[in-house]
């Protein structure tokens, strides 16, 4: 239980995997540095007012930016309005679980970092499940220090440069975390250069890249080819994914990945 009084606030640590015990009392943290929401903006859906009214003073006092809804509705309305860069979702909303936020987020192929916060331990397993994709969860009573750090966590996770998102094309998916292409759903072989090139191509679609950048970007160093270096493996890349290749020429320039509508 998240117990106030006398202005001080006593939390105690809620995760089975962590030891119990309590946080030293003391004066809540207030907004000292006013609006320092550099780490980003964290979107709370949770509708008991002392835990969300805790946990924005704990991530405004972190830096974070903090937007509170309480409903499942307004939730998701939040998350297409104000993409933020972490979502803590509330399971108990009076419109229903804050596990379908997450779901409908995964079927529209949004990756946001979801933080789960439930109120019992036979909800974890659940949120933690493959079909929703959650990111990690804290269970009630919890330490909001312990929140913030886990909050710290999924952001830094899911801005490091190599991410483990599938970049997809129509019928090409390609897995920069286990390097692996499929087109239509079949493994499509790739040399270390074609995947690459492939890679650098398609993390930016519409944006154009001379072979230049090109050669400094997919083969680490421009002194590893020369401008037909990069002509050669596009045409490997065109010969192995036949039409479903995303790769456009950009005449006078060089190439892009297609940017689809
Ligand atoms: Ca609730």
């Amino acid at each position: 239980m998240v117990a106030t009084g006398g202005g001080s606030v006593s939390v105690v640590f809620g995760l089975r995997k962590h030891a119990a015990g309590r946080l030293p009392t003391g004066p809540w943290p207030t907004s000292v540095r006013a609006v320092d929401t550099s780490r980003g903006l964290v979107l709370v859906v949770e509708d008991e007012p002392t835990i969300s009214d805790l946990v924005r003073r704990y991530l405004t006092a972190a830096g974070f930016g903090v937007h509170l809804e309480t409903t499942v509705a307004d939730g998701l309305a939040a998350v297409r309005r104000l993409r933020p860069a972490v979502v803590l979702l509330d399971v108990g909303l009076p419109d229903g679980e804050g596990t379908e936020v997450c779901r409908s987020m995964r079927a529209a192929g949004d990756w946001t970092p979801v933080l789960f916060v439930t109120a019992r331990d036979d909800e974890v397993e659940r949120v933690l499940g493959l079909e929703l994709g959650a990111d990690d969860y804290v269970t009630k009573p919890f330490s909001p220090r312990e929140l913030v750090a886990r909050v710290r966590t999924v952001v830094r996770r899911s801005t490091a440069p190599t991410g483990p998102k599938v970049l997809r094309d129509g019928s090409v998916d390609l897995d920069p975390a286990s390097r692996t292409l499929t087109v239509e759903g079949r493994a499509c072989h790739l040399t270390t250069t074609e995947f690459n090139l492939l890679e650098v191509l398609m993390t930016s679609p519409g944006k154009v890249f001379d072979r230049a950048e090109l050669l400094a970007r997919a083969w680490g160093h421009a002194d590893y080819g020369t401008s037909r270096t990069v002509d050669v493996h596009v045409a490997q890349l065109r010969a192995k994914l036949g039409e479903h290749c995303p790769v456009e020429t950009v005449r006078g320039i060089g190439y892009r990945a297609r940017r689809r509508p």
